[in-house]
């Protein structure tokens, strides 16, 4: 009996480890980076979704600030003439894996498939250069590290996720005030606005950039944040964990 209690914790334990944005297991994880100049990266997470995905654009287009979207590989293919579009307006692209299912506890076979084909499409649409990952929901124990050090792959999360909280990601007034009071230096903000229930993150998007460009932030895209921030120090390798850690 104690025992089935004990490896419950166990369980318990593991599940809340996986689900910070800011540990992995293996391979390089950006949550953020360090840096002295005042950069802020903006991403959104999913589609893309037609009209969402013109209706962003034109709002960035509008404040003249780029932003990295990691999209999902089967609305990429649903949709190639949105990514078109992502790209032509000058913004940065990465993978969320093919069809958004947690990554805890899926074979080797099923992870290298969800990365390959999202890549695999988002290169036939031209896409060049480092095509940064991010796990769905979060989850990123065990194989789908181990797969994206193997592979060379960078995972790429977030250290602002204001909808994480209801009763801000309910309010326009609330999303604004929080990512902005949140935010520093070398950030990465997570917003989703590719979906009708989250409306209110779209309308908060101009706010959040003006209020940030008022306090003096630059918006970059993830490959220009992680270019500024590679002399520093938030590029975590297993080395920099206690091995205490991954072997009780
Ligand atoms: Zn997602």
């Amino acid at each position: 009996m104690v025992w089935i209690i004990l490896i419950l914790f166990g369980v318990a334990a593991l599940w809340r480890m996986a689900s910070q944005p800011d540990f992995q297991l293996f391979g390089t994880l950006v949550s953020k980076v360090e840096t002295s100049e005042k950069v802020i990266a903006l991403t959104f997470d999913d589609g893309p979704t037609p009209g969402k995905t013109e209706q962003i654009l034109s709002i960035l287009a509008m404040q003249q600030v780029p932003a990295t979207f990691f999209l999902i590989g089967k609305e990429v293919e649903a949709h190639p003439e949105l990514v078109d579009k992502i790209l032509k307006a000058g913004h940065q692209v990465g993978n969320h894996s093919y069809s958004h299912q947690r990554m805890i506890f899926k074979t080797p076979t099923f992870i290298a498939g969800e990365v390959e084909k999202t890549d695999a499409l988002l290169r036939m649409l031209g896409v060049t250069g480092d095509i940064y990952f991010r796990p769905p929901y979060g989850k990123k124990l065990l194989m789908l590290p181990w797969y994206l050090q193997e592979n060379q792959r960078v995972a790429v999360t977030w250290s602002v996720a204001p909808e994480d909280y209801p009763q801000v990601s309910s309010s326009v007034n609330e999303l604004v005030k929080y990512t902005v009071d949140n935010s520093s230096a070398g950030n990465i903000i997570l917003l989703h606005v590719m979906y009708d229930s989250r409306e209110k993150t779209m309308q908060a998007v101009p706010e959040i950039i003006k209020q940030l460009k008022a306090k003096g932030y630059r918006f970059v895209t993830v490959s220009e944040l992680i270019e500024l921030g590679k002399q520093h120090t938030a590029m975590q390798k297993l080395s920099d964990y206690p091995v205490s850690m991954v072997q009780h």
